[in-house]
């Protein structure tokens, strides 16, 4: 299957075989590095002249491609480029050690990080432009035991952030559930996930489900500079406790109150007793909302927890099925009853098949991956009279989450279920997304 990554292509350029202008790749423009440092670039002429073109073409390249995660592995005398789209890796192109060695100094020197370091992980940004698109790009470079730096760049769209529930496919069905659990002034409301699953962003769609025009909604946490319309951000005081952070905004009246992720046991604590008073949300480290539970009842013991969690969410990113080359096809009876959806589906959709003997057709829109862009599956429990008898009577997480499911409460199957029989994404792709 071609993928639109060859494997001819070198150095990242297309220049070298390509002579035709409507190839010629757009180029990125470094503007400075996240963390306010000046870069000298005349200071630096000879690494300049050495890394800054190859530089502009790798990430250029990679952002035409779209690209949300470039890594640069050298390995002996050669360096491997892996671009990652939509979270999923597809190997790049190949270069000279030498070269990638210049690359990566070249973007920790725009970044505002030590070049004279090689010994340190660091990590840094670079404010850019791509194709008058504001793009931040995230660098980490890690020593390698064999000798070298790992290079990893995270391009963030700062015009496109996935946040609201339409992006992240919330169905109706929940968005009610969270409005009107977060209508009575009471409970934890958590969302959950593994590191790097979206977690934040999946908070924002929860935030954003909640009807901003009927309830006052205060927040007590930075979003990294992102803001929400209809929230009021509570003040800062200097040297103030959290606690009384917390006791100031439930004064002046707030219904829900967005918190910062609840990484400790005190703050925890903290906002589960004040959850008579008013709705909290917050981020919760837990791999899914099942484990949430049982991790928060190992902390806080299983009265308060039944008492006052009102729901936990959770969610994984999985891809779209690409709209201009999905192909439809009739799914046989055998496979829908394998996997859940009802006899009646008359069609399902997945990526062009190769056929073979023949040249596969190349989508200008994803680049011949057969998909495009993500979005969230969620899990959602609601702390209703069986789940909380289950956690006093001390179920485990996969008790919880069959509990939930056997009350139609919305799992990462059932979810995932409905994003296949809407045509958005493909049963292989929930599959690899599940697998992983
Ligand atoms: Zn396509």
């Amino acid at each position: 299957m071609v993928f639109g990554f060859g494997k001819s292509k070198s150095g990242g350029s297309r220049r070298d075989y390509d002579s035709s202008e409507e190839f010629e790749i757009e180029s990125i423009l470094f503007q400075g590095a996240l963390n306010g440092k000046e870069v000298d670039l005349r200071a630096n002429a000879k690494l300049a002249q050495a890394g800054l073109v190859p530089a502009k073409e790798l990430i250029s390249d990679a952002l035409a491609r779209r690209a949300d995660m470039i890594r640069l592995d050298p390995k002996g005398r050669v360096a491997a480029v892996t671009l990652y789209v939509d979270g999923v890796p597809f190997p790049g192109s190949r270069m000279p050690a030498q070269q990638a060695l210049a690359i990566t100094q070249m973007l920790k020197l725009l970044a505002g990080l030590d070049i004279r370091d090689r010994q340190n992980a660091q990590a840094g940004g670079i404010v850019t432009d791509y194709k008058e698109t504001p793009y931040h790009l995230l660098i980490n470079t890690s020593p390698l035991k064999a000798g070298g730096e790992r290079l990893v760049v995270r391009p963030r769209n700062q015009q496109v952030q996935l946040e609201t529930p339409d992006d992240l496919g919330f169905s109706e069905d929940l968005r009610v559930r969270i409005r009107e659990l977060t209508s009575h002034r009471r409970g934890v409301v958590l969302v959950c996930g593994p590191p790097n699953s979206g977690v934040t962003t999946l908070s924002f769609a929860v935030i954003r489900s909640i009807d901003a025009y009927l309830y006052s909604i205060y927040s007590l946490a930075d979003f990294g500079g992102r803001s929400i319309t209809h929230i009021s951000q509570a003040e800062r005081v200097e040297g103030e406790t959290f606690d009384r952070q917390l006791a100031r905004a439930i004064r002046s009246d707030a219904d829900v109150i967005i918190v910062e992720p609840l990484h400790e046991e005190d703050r925890l604590k903290i906002v589960f007793d004040d959850a008579t008073k008013v709705c909290i949300v917050a981020e919760y480290k837990a791999p899914d909302a099942g484990n949430c539970i049982t991790q928060l009842r190992d902390t806080l013991g299983a009265e308060i927890v039944s008492d006052r969690l009102a729901m936990v969410l959770s969610q994984k990113l999985i891809r779209l099925l690409c709209d201009e080359c999905k192909q439809a096809y009739r799914p046989n009876p055998r496979l829908l009853q394998k996997v859940g959806l009802p006899p009646e589906t008359k069609v399902l959709y997945r990526p062009p098949q190769p056929i073979e003997g023949e040249e596969p057709d190349e989508c200008y829109k994803c680049g011949s991956i057969g998909y495009f862009g993500r979005t969230g599956v969620i899990q959602a429990i609601e702390v209703n009279d069986s789940i909380k008898e289950l956690i006093k009577s001390g179920a485990d997480a996969s008790a919880l989450k069959n509990q939930a499911r056997r009350e139609g409460m919305q799992s990462f199957q059932s979810d995932g279920l409905r994003l296949v029989a809407e045509g958005k994404t493909s049963l292989e792709e929930l599959q690899r997304a599940f697998k992983a």
